[in-house]
């Protein structure tokens, strides 16, 4: 593999400076295109939590009492910074995790959006009264910020993820404190230069600290900090919210996934076939809202055309490194994920599944590539079929009609998202009124809400009630306190 001969050691970045980490443990960062070594990351662990959550909490006072208005202009002042480095981030995204740069640009562009939506601030921190509840006697909701906060995000949106949270949060009064993914954490380090040439934003305000499962620890068990924000597989999330909860602290936990795209015989397969190419293989199948699972509904006549149909696509795609023009198909996160996939088909193909498209092939320089695999299962029940493997498989199962397509849906332990593709407005209605998932597509592949809604998973897809973003993320971010005045 090569290596850089200068490869930067990160740094946290804590109370308005940029700091190295007390810890002196310390991973790579390579580039699973190419192998490249871009980055040592530091495995912080409780002494630099410390440090982070004693400057976040100091300064959390005072930016509490800025007015909401001028912490709006905080936030759009960070926007405009974004905006104006959006393909530097976007070209770290690309080189840190492997996707697209078109995909990268538009998870730059998604996190972009959460600061917009928080930008709205003074309107939606506003409160409630009621008038005369006795005489003499009204009533009125405020809302104020938690206090120090934290996030724990994934390696798969490394720029977006982190702007679900941050943005919010502070808009709110909260003071922050981020611990990204340790196998993608560049984008975040750039943010977090932007937010530094930020007068804006008050030293201790935003706060980064690198690492793995100390860190994250450290921050789960830190007294000064009340609510952990965290988005990983589902069982980091269970956790994660086990040691929040005991340790008293406000928690979101936003889980795995296994989501299905249901295609009625009457979809139109022109328009359908590139949003299930998008969703099952976009971003080498590793995001939360990938459709893993196609259902083919209808005679066995129409689930073969298609199949046909989704198998010919998947067969033309571009496989390769996600800087290079073509390419649809990025290499995985690293060689461990690579392996898992190739594990995955192998024993599909050693089994009764049928590997419809065989997705196997030299790894690269990077030992990351992986093509698009489609295999069809009739075992409901199998892990092709029900569990999350985050690469560029599709699974195929087949259903007689959308009520055997619901249950078949609905047996998930997950509920993140899922899609219809049809042409009938009244299977359309029967799949939003029954589908039990967060996040619901018709006709649409990747069904992503934007920032002013929530980010609402269901079922093993979440532990805790509030989502990202939107009036949820307010929720999350505020307590609520309602004062009773007799005058
Ligand atoms: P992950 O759970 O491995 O890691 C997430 C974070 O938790 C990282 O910051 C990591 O350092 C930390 N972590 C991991 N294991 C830990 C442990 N044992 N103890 C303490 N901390 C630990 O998740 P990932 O592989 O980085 O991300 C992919 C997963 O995230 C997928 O399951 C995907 O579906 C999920 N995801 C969900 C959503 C959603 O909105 N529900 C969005 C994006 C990704």
């Amino acid at each position: 593999m090569e290596t850089s001969t200068e490869t930067r050691t990160l740094r946290n970045y804590i109370g308005g400076g940029w700091v190295e980490a007390a810890s002196g443990e310390t991973l790579e960062d390579r580039n699973p295109a190419t192998g490249a070594l871009e980055a040592i990351v530091p495995l912080s662990g409780a002494a630099d939590v410390d440090a982070a959550a004693r400057a976040a909490r100091e300064a959390q006072p005072a930016w509490r009492a800025l007015a909401p208005q001028k912490r709006a202009r905080a936030v759009i002042a960070l926007r405009e910074a974004l905006w104006q480095r959006r393909e530097d981030i976007a070209q770290l995204v690309t080189a840190d995790m492997g996707k697209t740069l078109d995909d990268a640009r538009g998870e730059v562009m998604r996190g972009i959006e959460s600061t917009e939506a928080a930008c709205g601030i003074p309107h939606l921190l506003k409160g409630e009264n009621l008038e005369g509840v006795a005489r003499g006697v009204d009533v009125e909701l405020v809302r104020q910020p938690v206090g120090v906060v934290g996030a724990i995000t994934p390696f798969n949106f490394p720029a977006m993820i982190p702007l679900w949270f941050l943005p919010f949060a502070i808009a709110c009064g909260n003071t922050f404190i981020l611990k990204p993914s340790e196998r993608d954490p560049r984008p975040s380090e750039l943010i977090f230069e932007l937010i530094d040439g930020l007068d804006e934003l008050p030293d201790g305000v935003l706060n980064l600290v690198h690492g793995a499962r100390d860190a994250v620890n450290g921050l789960l068990d830190h007294p000064e900090i009340d609510a952990i924000s965290f988005v990983g597989q589902a069982s980091t999330a269970r956790y994660i919210a086990e040691r929040s909860a005991a340790n008293g602290k406000r928690f979101q936990a936003l889980g795995g996934a296994k989501n299905s795209l249901v295609v009625m015989p009457d979809a139109d397969l022109e328009m359908t076939v590139p949003a299930i190419m998008s969703s099952a293989f976009g971003a080498g199948g590793q995001r939360c809202l990938a459709g893993s699972v196609a259902v083919l509904v209808g005679t066995r006549e129409e689930q073969d055309r298609a199949l046909d149909a989704l198998a010919g696509a998947a067969a033309d795609l571009g496989v390769g490194p996600g800087d290079q023009d073509g390419v649809e198909v990025c290499p995985l996160v690293g060689p461990e994920a690579r392996d898992r996939i190739d594990g995955a088909i192998a024993a599909a193909a050693d089994g009764p599944e049928e590997v419809v498209l065989d997705g196997r092939r030299d790894a690269g320089p990077g030992g990351s590539l992986i093509g698009p695999s489609i295999v069809a299962t009739t075992d409901l029940d199998s892990d092709l079929a029900r569990e999350e493997l985050f690469g560029p498989l599709l699974t195929v199962v087949r259903a007689d009609d959308l009520d055997a397509a619901l249950e078949f849906v609905n047996g998930s332990r997950y509920g993140n998202a899922g899609s219809i593709f049809t042409t009938s407005g009244g299977a359309a209605r029967a799949y939003r009124w029954g589908a039990e998932a967060g996040m619901l597509g018709v006709n649409v592949g990747v069904a992503a809400p934007v920032a002013w809604f929530p980010f609402s998973g269901w079922k093993d897809s979440i532990d805790g009630d509030l989502h990202a973003n939107g009036t949820d993320a307010v929720e999350f971010y505020t307590r609520k306190k309602v004062v009773t005045s007799r005058w």
